[in-house]
């Protein structure tokens, strides 16, 4: 491990896969300006040491009764993740304590999820920041959703699920990631987490220029520094977070294929579907005529294993036009010249990948956080084109045809570009991300004097 003088920061992370890389990617990022890391996880879902050999690991034995295979803890095993963790990491905390001056912890970072940290801190009194690790539009929608709350407008209709939310502009009722069929529950975990919140500081991947509305908002609500340090997946090195194996070989495949000719096609790590909707993608795809690169994770179809559901002969049918994987190297798909569109579920770190890249996308986004990030997309960036709530070969054939050959997909195309160039802007001497970071290091080193 390398010898840093700016003292030890503990980050404190969540076990799914997309609250896990922004922060492995942060460690990295703060590990640069001279902190050393020590990565405190769970024992589902660990990251792996021998990828980050400059970082320390900290196991925090959870006792929840998951298997290797159940890759989702649910919003109930939140509060037990959190009850579990606490009494390691203070033990952890107060034995550091101990050690010489230079390896002293100088601040905790934890997941939003991971709340139980901020009270650790407080007791051994260090800085508590915390990460959101989705986007600040999607975090302006926890502080009015109990606003609206209060006033009687939620829970709302059926018959105004497109009326716009009152403060939320541009979001519609539709858009708010509170879902019907579980919404006492989610409600009731909200107001848990939101009680345990106590922060110095806020920490999100994102970029001014993409939110700044938002963001203005959360730092008038909350009343503590909001540091926008995004995309991380471009102020991180690269370095592989991924849970599952990559499958590298797709690229060699990508670069046998024409210049923006390929649609990318990944649900992420959490999404679900049923053997009908793989079945209309896969005649989506196939119909378009279009090149696709498709993930489909094993164990995201409900009732399949992997593809067993497509045609015997799905390969000659899609014949070299197209390729599917179990899991690919995304940051580098997007990043291929071969790429031209992204048909994503709209999660927050693939819309930054994809954004960072200028590459526009189609949005079929299926719970929380990617309906705000699906509006956005489509309605305030204009770089995205909602798919319709209904899964059809013909609806998915036309929106592919609409991105990828149309009038409508180049004009996002274009726009995407410049965002592009926006964001790597915002990351250079003087931009926007770069200066939020030197700010954080400078606030981490202050609240310590
Ligand atoms: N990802 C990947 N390979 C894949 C699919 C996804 O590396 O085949 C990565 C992707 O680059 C992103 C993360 O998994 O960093 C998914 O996070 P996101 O917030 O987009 O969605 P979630 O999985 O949390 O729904």
């Amino acid at each position: 491990m390398e010898n840093q003088s700016a003292g030890r920061l503990v980050l404190v992370i969540f076990p799914l896969q997309g609250h896990t890389t922004p922060m492995l990617q942060l460690g990295n990022v703060l590990h640069s300006k001279g902190f050393a890391i020590t990565i405190a996880h769970t024992r589902f879902n660990p990251p792996n040491p021998s990828n980050h050999p400059h970082f320390s690991f900290l196991l925090l034995p959870d006792t929840l009764p998951y298997s290797e295979t159940s890759a989702t803890p649910s919003i109930y095993d939140v509060g037990n993740i959190n009850r579990d963790c606490h009494a390691p990491l203070q033990e952890f905390l107060e034995l550091q304590k101990q050690t010489a001056d230079s390896d002293q912890v100088v601040g905790i970072i934890y997941d939003a999820l991971m709340y139980f940290a901020a009270t650790v801190a407080d007791h051994i009194k260090i800085p508590r920041l915390v990460l959101m690790t989705s986007s600040a539009s999607f975090d302006q929608t926890f502080v009015t959703i109990p606003r609206l709350l209060a006033q009687g407008s939620f829970p709302f209709e059926d018959s105004k699920l497109h009326d716009p939310v009152p403060q939320l502009n541009p979001l519609r009722f539709k858009d708010l990631p509170v879902p019907k069929e579980n919404m006492v529950e989610t409600l009731q975990f909200l107001d848990t987490a939101s009680k345990l919140k106590s922060f110095s500081a806020i920490i999100l991947n994102t970029i001014d220029c993409l939110e700044e509305s938002s963001l203005f908002q959360l730092q008038e609500h909350y009343k503590v520094p909001v540091f926008r340090i995004g995309p991380l997946s471009k102020l991180a090195p690269a370095l592989s977070t991924s849970f599952i194996k990559e499958e590298t070989s797709c690229i060699a495949w990508l670069n046998d294929q024409a210049a923006k000719s390929v649609l990318y096609v990944s649900r992420g790590s959490l999404a679900v579907s049923d053997e009908k909707e793989l079945a209309e993608t896969f005649w989506g795809l196939a119909n378009s005529g279009q090149p696709f690169l498709w993930v489909v994770r094993p164990g995201s179809v409900s009732g399949s294993e992997w593809t067993e559901v497509l045609p015997r002969d799905f390969k000659e049918i899609i014949g070299e036009r197209g390729l599917i994987v179990k899991w690919a190297p995304q940051k580098e798909i997007l990043a291929h010249s071969a790429v031209g569109g992204f048909w994503s579920h709209c999660g927050w770190n693939s819309t930054m990948e994809s954004l960072s890249e200028g590459v526009p996308m189609i949005c079929s986004p299926q719970f929380l956080d990617q309906k705000v990030t699906a509006r956005y997309l489509t309605y305030v960036w204009e770089v995205g084109l909602e798919l319709d709530d209904v899964l059809d070969r013909q609806n998915i054939e036309r929106s592919i045809r609409r991105l990828m050959t149309g009038r409508e997909g180049n004009e996002m195309r274009q726009r995407a570009i410049k965002l592009k160039q926006m964001i790597n802007v915002s990351i250079l001497k003087g931009g926007s991300s770069f200066n939020s970071l030197n700010d954080l290091t400078e606030f981490i080193l202050t609240e310590n004097l």
